[in-house]
């Protein structure tokens, strides 16, 4: 047996308020005059002084406000660093991603690219990546992906939703300041909060399962039962857990994988667009076969919360489009392998695949 040898994230601050001490942990990373800090940062926050009163620009320092209205493209990368070259006289002291697994994964991908020559498409896959990226800062404003602790970064290229997995793609710090995920809308932070409970689900019964994982998706499933099924959003203490639940999620499956929930939502994803925390919920919901009580207890969460999820979103799609949808899922193999086995081939086919998209 080889076994793999993961990279973690080296610096990690928690604590209401913690964002406040941004300034404190950049200052000794700045390169030079010339070598600004990039703050991409979600542009739900582009009035709110609240938040953005609080990063302190210096010399060429610059703010990129990005809309998380779609997932990440490849494309989406290679224009940002372009951007950021025509911006910039020297190369950034760092990349600071503020929002979502969206902008997070933006951060990653434009860390790398920055230092690795040709297109982000040329390096979805598994450590392709050559060389270290530039110094990057994750700070999450709403919590389930895992995307802050991850090694991959999720991108649409031309023809693949896949991530950029590398030893050098997870952030060199992160800040996890549970104050900035209070004004979430419900149903977003649901869907989200819903990534992190679906990624314990899918490791914990998953074949690759070990007790590194194990332990991660044991302590995130139940402090999201706590959450879900005796918390609400407004507390501050369930704001904190979920950040938490979030984090050993993704440490969970950073030694497994993910499983059916996953592999069917990047087709939703790659051919509708559909977001990975509503499209994750969409799918999970016919998944009573492969995840009995997972999904039993997600119908609770559900119905506590209020949630309706939307219905019949593959009602009017042509042969050709659920093909691509099927040919997107069939791709991710680690992930059927993980869910099913190595035999996934007999009970996956291309019928079965065509019958639950037909439910949702
Ligand atoms: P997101 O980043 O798109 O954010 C969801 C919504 O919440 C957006 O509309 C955003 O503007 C809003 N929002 C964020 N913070 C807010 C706040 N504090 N107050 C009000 N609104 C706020 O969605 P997400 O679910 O966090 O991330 C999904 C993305 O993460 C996908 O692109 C997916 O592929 C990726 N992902 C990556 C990993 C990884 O390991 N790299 C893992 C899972 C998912
Ligand atoms: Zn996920």
């Amino acid at each position: 047996m080889n076994y793999k040898n993961f990279p973690m994230v080296p610096r990690v601050i928690f604590g209401r308020g913690s964002f406040n001490q941004l300034n404190e942990i950049l200052t000794p990373k700045r390169l030079n005059i010339n070598a600004p800090f990039i703050y991409l940062v979600d542009d739900v926050f582009k009035n709110n002084s609240w938040l953005t009163s609080r990063i302190q620009l210096s010399y060429e320092d610059k703010i990129i406000f990005i809309s998380s209205k779609e997932e990440p493209k490849t494309s989406q990368v290679d224009e940002l660093v372009e951007e950021i070259i025509l911006l910039t006289k020297e190369r950034p002291s760092g990349i600071i991603g503020i929002g979502g697994g969206t902008l997070l994964d933006l951060a990653k991908a434009v860390a790398i690219m920055l230092t690795n020559e040709g297109e982000a498409k040329d390096y979805q896959g598994w450590d392709l990546v050559k060389n270290e990226g530039i110094y990057h800062v994750g700070i999450p404003t709403i919590s389930g992906t895992g995307a802050e602790v991850s090694r991959t970064t999720v991108l649409t290229g031309p023809h693949k939703k896949l991530g950029i997995n590398s030893d050098f793609t997870p952030f060199d710090q992160v800040v996890l300041d549970s104050e900035l995920t209070k004004d979430i809308p419900v149903d977003q932070w649901f869907y989200t909060g819903m990534d992190c409970y679906i990624h314990c689900i899918e490791s914990l019964n998953g074949t690759y399962l070990n007790a590194f994982s194990k332990s991660y998706g044991d302590m995130a499933l139940d402090l999201c039962k706590e959450i879900f099924l005796n918390g609400d959003l407004a507390e501050i203490e369930s704001q904190e857990k979920l950040m938490m639940a979030s984090w050993h999620g993704g440490m969970s499956i950073v030694y497994s994988q993910v499983g059916v929930a996953h592999a069917m939502s990047y087709g939703l994803s790659y051919l509708l667009g559909t977001k990975h925390g509503i499209g994750n919920c969409i799918v999970f919901d016919q998944l009573e076969e492969f995840y009995p009580e997972g999904v039993k207890l997600f119908k609770e969460m559900k119905q506590k919360h209020n949630i309706e999820l939307p219905v019949g979103i593959c009602a009017n799609l042509s042969d050709e489009e659920f093909n691509t949808m099927i040919d997107i899922s069939l791709s991710l193999e680690p992930l059927w392998e993980n869910a099913l086995g190595g035999n996934w081939q007999k009970t996956i086919t291309r019928e079965k695949l065509r019958a639950l998209y037909q439910k949702m």
